[in-house]
């Protein structure tokens, strides 16, 4: 099979890089194209990220030499590419404007960027929860005029340390009425060179800017219904979100405390169902899709962003110490690899549900 064609924007930043690196061998997709600010434009790849370089890996061979492009020219990447995976991280106002004009020019968009994700024709996939929100692309691009070009995005990176087990319960019968969640989150969050070395080391920054807000308001995005060519949000849990910066490297963790309606499951009915659960992509088979979306790990001291994050390609949702809670139902700790699950591959995930439902054709 001929790969598809895809362009990166924001290639150099630490998005970008884990994008380089995580098509590097993808059966489907080729980076053809790369783009980034006006500082990078002109250089070749390996030039533009020598000295910031993050991955374990070298530059893979393919992008070495590719020129980085303007990203804020669309133009230029006219018949370069079929779509491109954005990972811009800009003024919201300008990221917004940018990805509809690569839509407008016919380039599906597949972003990471937050500017997106609150426009209620635009929908925000975490595929193993809200595959089906896909469909209101049509009613998208016949808004817009669009012809081929659309855009699709992916929610904040740490909603992905708890979603899905979230997801799990309520499709199972079980109504949330409150989630309280404490993350900490890891530096790669912050993009490079992100938090200040002598604000990191040895300490906790209880504050990262809009991450609360996201928290509480992206969940009710993704859970929420197509209506009229709209999502319209579910807001039926009330939530409460405390985020935090720390020392670790990669991976979101978070701890969480669900109050369910009158109908609560025991703790052992809640390991089955994180167990047993299974989606659309680990159906079709998407070259990215967990084996196992949710990983429940039975040690008392687990998971932990070291030993857990790269858990299934980093594609995993490590999930333990489930118990009961004292002021709600039960609590849980879950975790999830930041530049991975919560973004690069979460991208590159929604991409491969595109594909595979034939958005590219
Ligand atoms: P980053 O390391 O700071 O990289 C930012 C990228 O955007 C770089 O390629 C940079 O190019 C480019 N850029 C910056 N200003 C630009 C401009 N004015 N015009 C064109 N390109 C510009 O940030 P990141 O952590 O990779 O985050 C990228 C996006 O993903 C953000 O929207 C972020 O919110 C989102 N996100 C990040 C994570 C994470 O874990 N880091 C998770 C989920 C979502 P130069 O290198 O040329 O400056």
């Amino acid at each position: 099979m001929e790969k598809i064609k895809v362009g990166v924007l924001g290639a150099t930043g630490m998005v970008g890089q884990q994008y380089i690196s995580l098509l590097a061998h993808h059966p489907w997709f080729e980076v053809a194209y790369v783009a980034a600010s006006p500082n990078s434009a002109g250089k070749k790849y390996c030039e533009a990220v020598a000295g910031r370089w993050q991955m374990m890996f070298d530059v893979p061979a393919g992008v070495r030499e590719l020129t980085v492009q303007d990203a804020n020219n669309p133009a230029l990447a006219d018949k370069k590419c079929v779509f491109v995976f954005s990972a811009l991280d800009m003024d919201k106002q300008q990221a917004r404007e940018l990805e509809n004009a690569y839509a407008a020019m016919g380039i599906p968009v597949v972003s990471n960027a937050s500017a997106h994700r609150g426009t209620d024709d635009v929908p925000m996939l975490i595929p193993e929860i809200n595959h089906e929100h896909i469909a209101i692309i049509s009613a998208q691009k016949s808004k817009r005029g669009w012809q081929k070009g659309f855009i699709a995005v992916k929610p904040n990176c740490s909603l992905q340390s708890y979603m899905t087990p979230v997801f799990a319960l309520l499709q199972a019968g079980y109504a949330i009425k409150r989630m309280i969640i404490t993350t900490m989150q890891a530096v790669s969050g912050a993009g490079y060179p992100g938090v200040p070395s002598l604000d990191m080391i040895d300490n906790i920054v209880p504050f990262i800017g809009g991450e609360e807000e996201k928290s509480e308001v992206e969940p009710h995005k993704i859970l929420g219904k197509i209506a009229d060519g709209l999502i319209v949000n579910d807001e039926s849990i009330r939530i409460s979100a405390h985020c935090n910066r720390v020392p670790v490297v990669d991976g979101h963790t978070a701890c969480v405390s669900l109050e369910f309606g009158d109908k609560k499951p025991e703790l052992e009915e809640v390991r089955r169902i994180w167990r047993d659960f299974k989606a659309l992509p680990q159906q079709l088979n998407l070259p990215s899709a967990p084996v196992q979306p949710i990983i429940y790990r039975e040690e008392p001291n687990r998971p932990q962003p070291r030993k857990d994050r790269d858990a299934d390609k980093g594609m995993a949702v490590s999930i333990g110490r489930l118990r009961k809670c004292n002021v709600f139902d039960i609590r849980f700790v879950g975790l999830s690899h930041n530049t991975v699950r919560g973004a690069a591959g979460g991208g590159i995930l929604n991409a491969e549900l595109l594909k595979a439902k034939g958005y590219f054709d």
